[in-house]
C-alpha cells in the first residue's frame, strides 16, 4: 500500500514551529516512500481562541517558505476533498450516527449545569473528572431527555458519546514509543459530536484519517495521552488502524514545551527575522534528530 500521511493543523493562530516540524517530518516520510502528502485543516473547534481563520494563510505561507507543496489539500483540492473539516459536517454527523445505531455509541442529553455540578463534586472528592456515563443507561437517558424537555420546552439536541469498553485494555502500538497500554476502565465516554453538530478531534479525525486512505499518523507526542481514544474509536467503527508515530515535542532548555518564554514559537517570527528557508528546513530537521554522523549539522 502506498504510504500517505497527513498534517492536520487547526487554524488556532500562526503556526508554532513545533507543528510545522511534524509538517516536514511527514513530507520526508511521503517523499522517500514515492508516496503521497495531505495537508487538512481541522477546524471544528469554533471557540474565539481556538479559531483564528487568519491563521489558515500563515500555514499556507509557511509550507510555501518551505518549499513544501502538499499533493492534495484544501488550496487545490483533490480526490477526496474537501480538505477542510467545517465543510465535511454531514459525514461526521452520518458516522457518529452509524455508531449510535450498532451499539457503539449513545445520545447524552446531560445538561451543561449537571455536567459542571458533577466535575465539581469529583474535584472536591479528589477523584479523576469524568463524565459518569448517566445516559449510557436508556431509562437514564429519557429521564433526562423529558426533565430537559419539560425545563426548557423545546426538544433538547443531544450530544454523541462513545460508548467506551468497560473492561479490557486498549493497546497502542507507537512507531517511536513501542506498546502502551491503556486500561479502558479509566477512560472516559468520549464526545464524538457535540449538540451544535460539530464533531469532535476523536470523531472528525479517524473518519478523515480513514476515507483519506492515511497510513501513518505522524504527530507530537502530546497527543499520546489520548491516543487510547483515538484506537477506541477506530475499533468501533471496525477499521485497519493507521501506523502511529509520535515524535518527542520540542523543548526549551528548562525542558518544557517551548513557548513564548524561550523566545520566537512562530514560524513566521523567524521569516520576519529574515532566516532563509533552506536554513530554517535544516533547522527544524535537526531538532530532536540527527543522522548519526558526527559534527554533520548541514544536511
Ligand atoms: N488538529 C490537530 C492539531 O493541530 C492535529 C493532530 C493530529 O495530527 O492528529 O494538533
Amino acid at each position: 500500500m502506498p504510504v500517505r500521511v497527513r498534517y492536520a493543523p487547526s487554524p488556532t493562530g500562526s503556526p508554532h514551529v513545533g507543528n510545522l516540524r511534524t509538517a516536514i517530518y511527514n513530507w520526508l516520510l511521503a517523499k522517500k516512500e514515492g508516496g503521497q502528502f495531505i495537508a487538512r485543516l481541522e477546524d471544528t473547534d469554533r471557540t474565539p481562541e481556538r479559531y483564528v481563520p487568519e491563521g489558515m494563510w500563515d500555514i499556507e505561507e509557511s509550507l510555501r517558505y518551505l518549499g513544501i507543496v502538499p499533493d492534495e489539500w484544501w488550496v487545490t483540492g483533490g480526490p477526496k476533498g474537501p480538505y477542510i473539516q467545517s465543510q465535511r459536517l454531514e459525514i461526521y454527523k452520518e458516522y457518529a450516527e452509524k455508531l449510535v445505531a450498532e451499539g457503539k455509541a449513545y445520545y447524552c442529553y446531560c445538561s451543561k449545569e449537571r455536567l459542571e455540578a458533577m466535575r465539581k463534586e469529583q474535584q472536591a472528592r479528589g477523584i479523576p473528572t469524568g463524565y459518569d456515563r448517566h445516559c449510557r443507561d436508556p431509562q437514564r437517558r429519557e429521564q433526562m431527555r423529558l426533565k430537559r424537555l419539560s425545563e426548557e420546552g423545546v426538544e433538547p439536541t443531544p450530544v454523541i458519546r462513545l460508548a467506551m469498553p468497560l473492561e479490557g485494555q486498549t493497546v497502542v502500538h507507537d512507531l517511536v514509543r513501542g506498546e502502551i497500554v491503556y486500561e479502558n476502565r479509566s477512560q472516559d465516554d468520549q464526545i464524538l459530536l457535540k449538540s451544535d453538530g460539530y464533531p469532535t478531534y476523536f470523531l472528525a479525525c479517524v473518519v478523515d484519517d480513514h476515507l483519506m486512505g492515511v497510513t501513518h499518523v505522524i504527530r507530537g507526542d502530546d497527543w499520546l495521552s489520548s491516543a487510547a481514544k483515538f484506537m477506541a474509536v477506530i475499533q468501533a467503527f471496525g477499521w485497519e488502524p493507521p501506523k502511529l508515530v509520535h515524535p518527542p515535542l520540542i523543548l526549551g532548555p528548562d525542558r518544557k514545551k517551548l513557548s513564548k518564554r524561550h523566545g520566537a514559537t512562530q514560524f513566521m517570527e523567524f521569516v520576519r527575522e529574515g532566516y532563509l528557508p533552506e536554513a530554517l528546513f535544516n533547522f527544524l530537521v535537526l531538532l530532536g534528530w540527527s543522522a548519526g554522523e558526527e559534527n554533520r549539522e548541514i544536511m
